[in-house]
């Protein structure tokens, strides 16, 4: 099945034309600036040249009209017909307590998505606009929707209540969601492939550190805790956002700087984490660059950042009873040496023997850690595209035998 994978921000969309039989994309490509006279369509076909177009679009309609011209373009393209496509899988962010799991959308379910919008207010409007658009174009597929926040939609009550008055949860839905759960949910798979033991009976931690960063804790296959809450703000260190603070912290910085509601949620979000410690930058390979010159500041973000990531693998092990493996993602996770070796190094009480040579030149899915250890640490490169296509191509596939 060839499956469009569409991951629509505000102003930009990320795409993958993936075809399920081989798990593989056969294009890849974003556009940026959408809404500008100068939007920019990157489209790179496997094995193919990489193409930047830039142009007027305007609007996600025009985007997506865009995307499927290329993907159908004689020289670049990899379709040649658009009934080629046999369904479009969104990427949505917010789920809420609705989506426990990919559904197939239909009027009712976006409805439902946009009953959300409240819970995640800068995302959820850009997926529908992204849902909206396919519908004008592909209208005769199934487009299905699969949610950053399902995967931890089984969490207990007592990971997921804040210690605030529990009418606030009932009235206003206020309690940890978590997101990335896409990403936690391949990762923690491909886990149990590679140490060759089933889901069900493996307690793992899975750390997806990008510019945005959360950990979860995976017992048994379920989510059962995660650091990202109710918005992503919360957790561990991020490029930008502050993650686990005091919240009187908040109310204390808004009396003194006279701040507005609007001016503390930029200083939480885009001012704060690796960036509003260090003075230096939100990317953590400049951080790197400037520990290694001598930066004070920047050592103390990529202190608080490793820290961090540690206190939370004490005490996700402590919350599951026990832990078989850690696992590292995202750009961070992935290409980081520092941050892997920063956060395993005196962890051997837990059960880790990190093997920090095979640390340095790891690539692909590797491990970690020595051949005895008692906990394995692995890398996992992360692949949200996939886990996409192929919960579309499920659903799709149920429909057709219903
Ligand atoms: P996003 O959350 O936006 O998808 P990514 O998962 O791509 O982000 O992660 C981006 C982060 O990964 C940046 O902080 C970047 O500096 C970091 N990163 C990428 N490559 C390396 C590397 N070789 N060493 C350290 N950090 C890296």
């Amino acid at each position: 099945m060839k499956v469009l994978v569409l991951n629509c921000g505000s102003s930009s969309i990320k795409y993958q034309m993936i075809q399920t039989e081989t798990a593989s994309p056969l294009a890849k490509g974003n556009i940026e600036r959408i809404g500008m006279a100068s939007a920019i369509l990157t489209h790179e076909p496997t094995g193919g040249e990489k193409i930047k177009i830039v142009g007027e679009i305007l609007d996600h309609k025009s985007a997506i009209e865009y995307v499927i011209a290329v993907l159908l373009s004689k020289n670049h393209g990899v379709i040649k017909n658009i009934d080629e496509i046999d369904a479009v899988g969104h990427r949505v962010v917010h789920g809420g307590e609705t989506f426990t799991g990919s559904v197939l959308i239909t009027d009712a379910v976006l409805s439902a998505i946009k009953d959300n919008i409240e819970l995640a207010p800068l995302h959820n409007p850009a997926n529908i606009k992204g849902i909206e658009a396919a519908k004008i174009h592909l209208g005769d597929k199934p487009q299905i929707a699969v949610f950053d926040t399902a995967f931890h939609s089984h969490m207990p009550d007592f990971a997921y209540l804040y210690g605030i008055p529990l009418a606030l949860y009932k009235k206003h839905k206020i309690r940890r969601y978590g997101f990335h759960g896409t990403s936690h949910r391949y990762v923690s798979k491909r886990a149990c492939t590679r140490l060759g033991k089933p889901l069900e009976e493996l307690k793992i931690i899975t750390a997806h550190l990008g510019n945005g960063a959360s950990i979860a804790a995976i017992k048994n296959g379920i989510s059962v805790d995660t650091s990202m809450g109710f918005t992503p703000l919360e957790g561990l260190l991020m490029g930008t956002r502050s993650g686990d603070m005091d919240p009187s912290v908040i109310l204390h910085i808004m009396a003194k700087e006279e701040l507005s509601i609007m001016d503390a949620n930029t200083m939480l979000n885009k001012h704060s984490g690796l960036i509003g410690l260090s003075g230096e930058s939100s990317d953590m390979r400049e951080i790197e660059e400037a520990v290694q010159k001598g930066n004070k500041k920047a050592e103390t973000a990529f202190n608080v950042f490793t820290y961090r990531i540690k206190k939370y693998i004490g005490a996700y092990a402590a919350a599951m009873g026990g832990l078989d493996a850690v696992v590292f993602t995202g750009g961070i996770g992935e290409n980081s040496v520092l941050v892997r070796e920063e956060v395993c190094k005196d962890l051997g009480f837990l059960g880790i023997d990190f093997d920090f040579e095979k640390n340095k030149t790891a690539k692909d899915e590797a491990i970690l850690t020595k051949e005895n250890s008692k906990v394995t640490v692995l890398r996992i490169p992360t692949n949200e595209e996939l886990v996409i296509a192929l919960d579309t191509e499920k659903i799709v596939n149920d429909i057709k035998t219903e």
